[in-house]
């Protein structure tokens, strides 16, 4: 991180502005907002600096001189004038004064980011200074889905926190109750500018909640994160992610996923390698059904999706019997998701009406899979967890009747930037995936449809 975004409170404080541009004009504006005094330097203003005038808050100078620079906490050089620019940020420095230069964040230590308002909320956005652009086409996007009466929900809201804080003693519970009331009826009619009836609305969830002495209950959601692009998630998967107080995780789930999980969310790793399962499943399954009952919402977050090759079918097995409630909710697989962006349809009316799913995983590198059911016309052969095994896979279709010249893709790290793809025949892909140094997790496509990819990539 170039730059740390922290809020600060300058409304006893001075800021020292250099410049009467447009930019300076704006940052005046903005500093004004937050009720900070200005010290402008400039030979003249221009017309919306000269209507700040009249504010008790900001006053012009001709020239700046050592008693400005003492009483300044801030400095803001937006001169037009590359030299001026760079003494007015070297004194700054010198003077341990925090500094903005406009357009120039090397010569700055700190940065005016891009702000939605929706005070006392506020969301600011910064692109380090770099790319302005970027910054405000996000910003945009933020005000969009942001409820201007936001904030208005902030300002109701804290009048009933203290009480809500001795009603509800445990952390968790309150924390499950404010999520309720500002994601429900409340909030909805906050937006829609009935506060009366909002704050009616909050004292009878609150009275309703102490009525109900069986306190909150845990459940467990069960969550597909997909093969790696967080994208690729669904909503529901999502807004599980961000509610969840208890995360257990496996290595397939991408890094961009983890860092949706709440920061104060308790995260637990416990990934599985080829026979290097950090948590037995046992303990996985034990885990699940004591922190549900414990009351806390539990996560259990598993790459692709959660019932195929996933053993989320044992999992909620578990829970099933110890009564803790549940939800399922799928996520794109690997099959769908790296055949997606790698441009080779699983099905295709000309070369494949069917398509398997076969796991890869063979025991003792023993062949016990129904290989002869593999060998049809027409079929698509998806293998996970095939890449050990892969000289074994190409070996038993060909000696039960598959063509050597077979097409078949290896894909690894699908749908993420490491995405590779290595296209060859069942006769020649173990070796060029030896000498590719294929790496983990690589999903195998078996079929003509492995062709099209030549015309239908589109991911690179
Ligand atoms: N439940 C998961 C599969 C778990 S089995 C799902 O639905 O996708 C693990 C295997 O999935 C890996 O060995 C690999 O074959 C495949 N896999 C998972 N993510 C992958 C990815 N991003 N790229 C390629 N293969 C992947």
């Amino acid at each position: 991180m170039e730059f740390l975004p922290l809020f600060f409170d300058l409304k006893e404080s001075t800021a020292l502005v250099f410049g009467a541009s447009d930019a300076a004009a704006r940052k005046v504006e903005v500093l004004l907002k937050a009720n900070c005094r200005i010290a402008l330097v400039a030979a003249t203003l221009n017309e919306s600096l000269k209507a700040h005038l009249e504010s008790p808050l900001f006053k012009h100078f001709l020239n700046d001189d050592d008693e400005l620079w003492a009483a300044a906490h801030i400095i803001v050089a937006a001169t037009d004038d590359a030299s001026v620019d760079e003494r007015i940020s070297e004194t700054a420095k010198a003077r341990k004064l925090p500094v903005n230069v406009v357009n120039r964040a090397d010569l700055s230590n700190f940065v005016f980011p891009s702000i939605i308002d929706r005070s006392p909320i506020i969301a600011a956005v910064s692109s380090s200074g770099e790319l302005p652009v970027l910054t405000r086409l996000l910003r945009s996007r933020l005000e969009a889905t942001i409820p201007h009466a936001f904030g208005r929900l902030a300002v109701i809201a804290r009048k009933y926190r203290s009480e809500v804080k001795q009603q509800i003693k445990s952390i968790n519970t309150r924390r499950h109750f404010w999520e309720s009331v500002l994601e429900g009826r409340f909030a909805d009619l906050v937006f829609s500018g009935q506060e009366e009836a909002a704050e009616k609305e909050l004292k009878e969830k609150l009275d309703q909640h102490l009525n109900e002495k069986n306190q909150v209950e845990g459940e467990v959601y069960l969550v597909g994160a997909g093969p790696g692009d967080p994208d690729l998630l669904t909503f529901k998967a999502l807004r599980l992610i961000r509610q969840a107080d208890v995360v257990l995780y496996d290595r397939l789930v991408s890094e961009p996923i983890l860092a949706l999980v709440r920061q104060d969310a308790e995260k637990i790793n416990v990934g599985k390698e080829r026979a290097n399962h950090l948590v037995p499943q046992d303990s996985i399954n034990s885990l699940l059904v004591q922190y549900a009952k414990k009351g806390k919402r539990v996560l259990r977050l598993k790459g692709g999706d959660p019932f195929i090759f996933g053993r989320g079918g044992e999992e909620i097995e578990t829970l099933a019997e110890e009564g803790v409630s549940f939800q399922v909710v799928p996520g794109i697989t690997a099959a769908s998701g790296c055949a997606a962006y790698s441009g080779i349809p699983l099905t295709h009316r000309d070369y494949s009406q069917s398509v398997r799913f076969i796991t890869g995983h063979l025991k003792n590198d023993t062949c016990d899979l129904p290989w002869g059911e593999f060998v049809h016309e027409n079929q698509t052969l998806v293998f996970y967890m095939g890449l050990t095994g892969l000289p074994t896979i190409c070996r038993s279709l060909t000696e039960h009747g598959m063509k050597a010249d077979k097409p078949i893709a290896l894909i690894s790290k699908g749908t993420t930037r490491d995405q590779k793809v290595l296209v060859g025949t069942l006769s020649n892909i173990s070796d060029m995936a030896d000498q590719a140094k294929v790496s983990a997790p690589t999903l195998i496509i078996i079929g003509d449809v492995v062709n099209l990819r030549e015309k239908l990539k589109w991911f690179s």
